[in-house]
């Protein structure tokens, strides 16, 4: 603002009154009430000015004297107050003193005037009349607001709101922006141009409309994603499928974002880009065919099988009823692929696969596994008899013969069926395995036949397993222990060593004998893995009584088909170095002599190898197998342990006594020692020692007892007089 004087401030003092000592109670009072009122005006943040009809200022504020730069003495010094200001801003002014002198009540209007800061600043202005009884002007009340402040913030979030719009049109994005309190949804060109209505159609429609062009079966999840997005702060992104303009449905992909709340936290505004995700969509249905579905046949695969199966079972529990599940697979396929080559294969594979899904009734399911290996799964098959027909059609269709060009094939499958429920719970892969099973049984009794699977026989498998699994965890959980049975000259008293015997000690069943589990374990690897925690065991334990000075040979019992692992010897050699102290015959192996050893010659390699580590055999419960002559003379055992079903009746027996003594003098021509098990009485022990057999161990010695026990056992053994009186 221009202005004659540079001077701010007030010409005359009226904030100090003289006290005039004369002067009434009221009129002081109106004084100070002027005063206050006074106060208030000059410091209110808005200028408030009064000014005559003639636009002559009689009063103008503080504030807006300080904010122009124009002092109250100069404000009331000119005639009319436009002469202070620059002519640009003048017209301005003026024009809205008429508006509201023409308007009765009050006027407002923004405009720009320059102050005392040198800047530009803008102004909304608000103006009263005061009228006399007629209607005409007595003065005018001006009100000044500065905007310049939120007018610049305004101007700036429109500008950057421009801009986005820019780029989003650059970007070719169909944006959208919701108004939520009124729910008008307003969406950019690029939008109309995804949905395919053209430009003409109005671009601000409502939520009711964009419901009604949204799928049906996507409605609901769209809206409660919606709903969920209101919520958050993070963007949501929802798929549906939208009513396009050519008719058919596009699939989109809404990523929206709150844009704006009250004070409440209530979404005002939400802002979101649509994408086309139908290509996307495409492919991934496809993919999803192409994952469940087999490209050859078009038949559902394993995959879909498995999915279907489940539910097949589920709904036949559901419905009381029974299902089969039928696994078929070509007789002679690999011939017709072998000589008349893959493609003709091929094409045999899907006309059949046609014609096993015509065999079958609505709601059967049938697969192809790959190969040539098909799995039907059909429901509600109460029993065998309900499965006659259905299985007689299949095959059939299946055996029919197929006419491929000049080619005239006879095609034929093998097929194995289960049934389910069974009495015991299974699961989807077991009836596949079942049903596999089965149908190798089909295929051994000859072409196109089928066989069901027997469940009796499966349970005992199952519970095999279920025993083997056991066995493994108690290995894991240490429940095996070792127990030490003596073995001793009858004749002199001296303890030559202790048989190692292993126990279970069932946390539930009691301490379980090896007759328990030893023969479940019998071919399977976990027995492999039993005999090399017992060695490793029983190793220790003879170097333990090594370090305490008693020097006890241990024999370890070795399973036939642990001794021919091929890491057996290798195995043993580094438990032996784990004990240094171990010196030759301390660790002896009992081999018995009905395992089965198919490879003497590798078993005797075995042995020799033993020995040059100072581990001796025995051949265990010798006389009982068969081949009992042929170990004796091809394998390196040097001690003969007799069994203890010949020691048994050896008093009584006069047959056995005789075989004894065979034994013995086989033993003294092969150069072989001989020990006798199970010797549990006195008169038993005479009779081995008058035989020659010096050697016993058994019940009537000491039975088999954990290590702890053993040295006072040691302490206090004293073979029977008899034994020792006994002349050999
Ligand atoms: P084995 O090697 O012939 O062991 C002797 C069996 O006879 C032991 O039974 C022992 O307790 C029992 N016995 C000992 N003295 C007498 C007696 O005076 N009278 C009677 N009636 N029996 C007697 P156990 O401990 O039940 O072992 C049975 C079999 O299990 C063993 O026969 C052996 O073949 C096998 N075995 C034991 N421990 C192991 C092992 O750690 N590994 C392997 N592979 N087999 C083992
Ligand atoms: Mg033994
Ligand atoms: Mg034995």
């Amino acid at each position: 603002m221009t202005h004659p004087t540079s001077q701010t401030g007030r010409t005359e003092d009226q904030t100090t009154h003289p006290t005039v000592s004369n002067e009434s109670t009221t009129e002081a009072a109106l004084r100070r009430e002027r005063d206050t009122l006074q106060l208030i005006l000059d410091h209110a943040p808005i200028g408030i000015w009064l000014q005559n009809g003639q636009g002559k200022i009689e009063f103008v504020n503080q504030a807006f004297c300080t904010a122009t730069g124009v002092s109250e003495a100069t404000f009331k010094s000119v005639a009319h107050y436009a002469e202070l200001i620059p002519p640009p801003f003048r017209e301005q002014c003026l024009a809205s003193d008429r508006k509201a002198l023409a308007t009765f009540g009050i006027s407002e209007n923004n405009q720009r005037l320059p102050f005392a800061d040198g800047k530009v600043h803008d102004l909304n202005i608000i103006k009263a009349v005061k009228r006399d009884e007629q209607g005409n002007p007595l003065f005018l009340v001006g009100l000044s607001v500065d905007i310049t402040d939120s007018l610049a913030k305004q101007r700036a979030l429109a500008e950057s709101e421009e801009r986005l719009r820019m780029a989003m049109a650059a970007a070719n994005q169909a944006w959208f922006e919701i108004d939520v309190p009124t729910g008008r949804v307003t969406v950019s060109p690029e939008y109309v141009n995804l949905i395919g209505h053209d430009l003409k159609v109005p671009l601000t429609t409502d939520m009711t409309h964009w419901q009604s062009q949204v799928h049906p079966d996507d409605v609901e999840r769209a809206l409660a994603v919606l709903h969920q997005g209101l919520q958050q702060d993070e963007p949501l992104s929802v798929d549906y499928r939208r009513a396009t303009a050519w008719g058919g449905w596009k699939w989109l992909r809404t990523v929206g974002k709150v844009a704006e709340r009250d004070d409440a936290g209530n979404a005002l505004r939400v802002v979101g880009i649509h994408t086309d995700i139908s290509l996307l969509k495409a492919h991934e249905q496809q993919l999803e065919h192409m994952a469940h579905y087999d490209a050859l046949t078009g038949l559902p695969n394993r995959v879909l099988l498995a999915d279907r199966l489940r539910q097949a079972m589920a709904q036949t529990v559901r419905l009381g009823q029974r299902l089969a599940v039928v696994y078929l697979d070509l007789d002679g396929f690999k011939a017709v692929n072998d000589t008349l080559g893959h493609a003709v294969g091929d094409r045999l594979l899907a006309i059949l696969a046609q014609r096993m899904q015509a065999a079958l009734r609505e709601g059967d399911t049938v697969c192809r596994l790959g190969g040539d290996e098909f799995v039907a799964v059909m429901l509600d098959v109460p029993d065998t008899a309900a499965l006659t027909p259905l299985l007689a059609r299949l095959m059939a269709a299946m055996a029919a013969p197929v006419v491929l060009d000049s080619l005239t094939l006879a095609p034929a499958a093998s097929v194995g069926v289960t049934f389910y429920p069974q009495a015991i719970d299974v699961d989807g892969d077991q009836l596949l395995r079942q049903a596999d099973h089965a149908m190798y049984q089909a295929k051994q009794s000859g072409t196109n036949s089928h066989a069901i699977f027997d469940t009796v026989i499966d349970q005992d498998t199952r519970q095999r397993l279920d025993t083997l699994a056991r066995i493994r965890q108690g290995l894991n959980d240490g429940e095996f222990v070792l127990h030490y049975q003596p073995k001793v000259n009858m004749g002199t008293g001296q303890v030559v060593g202790l048989e190692a015997l292993v126990r279970w000690q069932h946390p539930t069943r009691g301490v379980l004998p090896p007759a328990q589990f030893l023969p479940v374990l019998q071919g399977h690897p976990l027995a492999i893995d039993l005999g090399n925690w017992v060695l490793a065991h029983a190793i220790a334990q003879a170097a333990q009584w090594r370090d305490q000075g008693l020097g006890l040979p241990v024999s370890i019992n070795i399973d036939g088909g642990h001794l021919q692992h091929p890491d057996f010897v290798a195995h043993l050699r580094s438990l032996l170095a784990r004990h240094p102290q171990l010196r030759p015959g301390d660790v002896e192996l009992e081999v018995l002599e009905s395992s089965a050893i198919d490879d003497l010659t590798r078993a005797n390699a075995v042995m020799t190898q033993c020995a040059a580590m100072g581990v001796g055999f025995a051949l265990d419960d010798f006389g009982t197998g068969y081949a009992s002559l042929t170990y004796l003379r091809r394998l390196p055992a040097g001690l003969l342990k007799i069994d203890k079903s010949f020691v048994n009746d050896l008093t009584t027996d006069a047959d056995n006594q005789a075989l004894l003594r065979g034994i013995m003098g086989l033993a003294v021509a092969f150069k072989r020692q001989v020990i006798a098990e199970g010797v549990e009485t006195v008169a038993q022990g005479e009779q081995l020692l008058a035989i020659g057999c010096m050697l016993g161990q058994g019940f009537g010695i000491a039975r088999p007892m954990p290590a702890t026990d053993v040295p006072a056992w040691l302490a206090g053994w004293r073979p029977d007089e008899r034994w020792t009186a006994t002349p050999t």
